[in-house]
């Protein structure tokens, strides 16, 4: 055993070395994804919600609408009824001196048409009632609706500003691990990571486990993988995903 032989060992041992501190890396680096994706979900939920109070705010000021064009409606039918009962009145009051009974006929038909125009009258202002109610159901059940909404929007605010103080306080503690971390990273590892993790949805590091890359589940070649096995003297990568591969001793060995 010369020194060539110990050279080498040593640098298949740091290699071992870099490539578990690069695992930490990524599980770092995967959390801190996550939270970013978990951070960024919120606002979009929140805007989902404020559109919604919008809609049915909206909704809400197009019934009250409604409902006030029914109430006049109603009120000016409601006047009329009372124009056609007047009519009625003064006609059966001039019945009273009559003299002939050409006038009577004449009279009697004006307050028969004045009738009709009543009764025709009355039912438009029950017809309007019922919808006025049904409209007023339907308005109540929106503000309901909205009132629900606008507590919503409350609630996923208050959970967003809790939130938002938890995942700084996470990202700043994960921060300072990794920067630990790197500073023990040769930069070219590192850099190789890197590249690869950002063409590869975010992991650049994967497990090489019974022959297959557990990244894109691909059949590594025996040579490479009893090299993987042995401990390898530099860094491999997959053939078909190219992400830096590494053999987890817990499991594998
Ligand atoms: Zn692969």
């Amino acid at each position: 055993m010369g020194p060539p032989r110990i050279e080498l060992l040593r640098v298949k041992n740091s290699l071992q070395t870099q490539l578990s501190l690069l695992e930490k890396i990524q599980e770092i680096d995967i959390e801190v994804t996550r939270i970013g994706k978990e951070r960024e979900s919120y606002p979009k939920k929140k805007e989902l919600i404020d559109e919604e109070v919008s809609r049915l705010e909206a909704e809400v000021d197009s019934m009250l609408a409604v409902k006030d064009e029914l109430e006049r409606q109603r009120a000016a039918t409601e006047s009329e009824v009372t124009v056609w009962d007047e009519k009625i009145k003064k006609n059966e009051e001039r019945l009273k001196d009559i003299k002939n009974e050409k006038q009577y006929k004449a009279i009697g038909k004006e307050v028969n048409t004045a009738t009709k125009k009543k009764t025709e009258m009355t039912r438009e202002v029950v017809r309007i009632g019922k919808l006025l109610e049904t409209k007023c159901d339907e308005l109540d059940n929106t503000k309901e609706r909205l009132r629900q909404k606008n507590e919503e929007c409350g609630a996923i605010e208050a959970e967003m500003n809790q939130l938002t103080a938890e995942w700084e306080k996470v990202l700043a503690e994960k921060k300072t691990e990794r920067d630990a971390i790197v500073a023990k990273v040769s930069p070219d590892i590192l850099r190789r990571y890197e590249l690869i993790k950002d063409k590869r949805n975010g992991t650049g590091l994967v497990v090489a486990r019974d022959g297959t890359c557990q990244g894109c589940h691909m059949s590594i070649p025996p040579q490479l993988y009893i090299q993987l096995r042995r401990g390898p003297d530099e860094l491999i990568v997959c053939p078909h995903c190219h992400r830096i591969l590494y053999v987890d001793k817990r499991i594998s060995v």
